[in-house]
């Protein structure tokens, strides 16, 4: 991905350059309620800041949320997505912003690992050019340059794939807790945690509380967890599909510790299962996890592994990582996310008023979060366009 100059108004001092507030007609900053404690729920709290708005956040746990989707330790971003370009130019955007956000938050939290993308030969310089075609960098690399480059990793030899040297990894952990800690300190920002929404009208702007209280304001935004359905509208709420997901931590042998310090995130789109894997990056493990190890489920309980999904993914990785086996894992670990079927969701839902939700959709909301606030924001203000991002 190339650089370019920032977009949004940012200082180093990691204090935000305030927009005039942009709600027509008001002339006055807003009141925004944001329900939630996710990424989504706090990059779109701090671009309400940013436009001069009031905003207070309410979230059922702390802010920000260990038990949310969006914590954990690593979200990869890629700008390719094969064989769309409106994807591919939206992650390049992503980037740039989480580039900016790091130094509006004072922050380092996005480590430029790189990114690789498996792929059959043709599929790859067709790749390679998506990405160039967006305005990002990428390259081929033949089956030939894998090998050469990557002996730790076992790939079909018939295969090629793109590397986008300048994606990386997000550490989420660090993103949510560097939002959390910005707005603490922010005039007319205020944090409402341990306290679950039970109903929210949009028209109204009124938020109402478990405990009985309500928070009124000009503007809401709902942002929350399957767990929370009824605070979503109808056609949303019944598309939303709970998925629980498996995956392994492991510690890399100490002979291969060099060549995974220079080894990229990867996807495998092509493998039976789907695999991807997270080198070690800020301390971190490698991490080990495939769409094959992913079902629906019916709400999120405990985060124990089955034994089966854990043998699952060590023979899936048996056969792309030459020497791998149980010994390398430290720890497995079941998460869980949100995604739509059928797919595409991704756009913010109308709650009458100045009154939205937003549901995340699959494994790339988080890479995508600071476009997705930014659009909120504006909606929230009265300037967005409805069914974009
Ligand atoms: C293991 C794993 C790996 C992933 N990898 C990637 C990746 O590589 N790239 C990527 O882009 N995405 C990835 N994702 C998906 C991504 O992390 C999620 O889609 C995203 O974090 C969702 O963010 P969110 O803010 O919408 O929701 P959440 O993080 O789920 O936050 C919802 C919040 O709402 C709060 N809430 C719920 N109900 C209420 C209520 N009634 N009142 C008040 N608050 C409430 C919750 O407490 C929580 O704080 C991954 C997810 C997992 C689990």
């Amino acid at each position: 991905m190339s650089t370019t100059a920032p977009t949004r108004p940012v200082r180093a001092s990691g204090r935000p350059a305030r927009r005039p507030p942009s709600r027509p007609g008001a002339g006055l900053p807003a009141r925004v309620t944001v329900v939630g404690g996710g990424v989504v729920a706090l990059l779109t709290a701090v671009e309400c800041v940013l436009d001069g708005h009031l905003v207070t956040v309410v979230g059922r746990g702390s802010v920000p949320d260990a038990g949310a989707a969006s914590p954990g330790r690593h979200r990869v971003l890629r700008a390719l997505h094969p064989a769309d370009p409106s994807a591919t130019r939206a992650a390049l955007r992503a980037h740039h912003r989480w580039v900016e956000l790091e130094e509006l938050l004072m922050t380092r939290f996005y480590e430029r690992a790189g990114a690789l993308t498996v792929l059959p030969p043709a599929a790859a310089a067709a790749g390679a050019a998506l990405v160039e075609s967006a305005g990002g960098t990428a390259r081929e690399l033949t089956a030939a340059d894998l090998s050469h480059r990557y002996p730790h990793l076992r790939l079909d030899g018939g295969l090629g794939a793109v590397l986008e040297e300048e994606a990386g990894v997000l550490l989420a952990g660090r993103v949510l807790a560097a939002c959390a800690g910005w707005l603490k300190w922010q005039r007319g920002v205020r944090l409402v945690e341990h306290r679950a929404v039970t109903a929210v009208d949009g028209a109204s702007g009124t938020v109402r509380l478990a405990d009985g209280r309500a928070v009124h304001g000009d503007a809401v935004l709902v942002a929350v967890d399957p767990r929370s359905r009824e605070l979503l509208p109808e056609g949303v709420a019944e598309r939303l599909t709970l998925y629980r997901q498996s995956l392994l931590h492991c510690r890399v042998p100490p002979h291969q510790a060099r060549a995974w310090a220079a080894t990229p995130a990867v996807a495998f789109p092509g493998t039976p299962g789907g695999a991807r894997l997270v080198p070690p990056v800020a301390g971190t493990g490698l991490k080990l996890s495939s769409a094959a190890a992913r079902r629906a489920v019916d709400e999120i309980t405990d985060h124990t592994t089955d034994p089966y999904w854990q043998r699952s993914l060590e023979r899936e990785f048996g056969d792309l990582l030459p020497g791998f086996g149980p010994a390398w894992v430290t720890a497995a670990e079941d998460s869980y996310h949100a995604a739509f079927a059928p797919a595409g969701g991704t756009a913010p839902a109308a709650l009458g008023g100045a009154g939205y939700a937003y549901a995340a959709d699959g494994g790339t909301s988080f890479a995508f979060a600071p476009l997705v606030a930014r659009s909120l924001a504006d909606r929230l203000a009265g300037v967005g366009s409805p069914g974009t991002l």
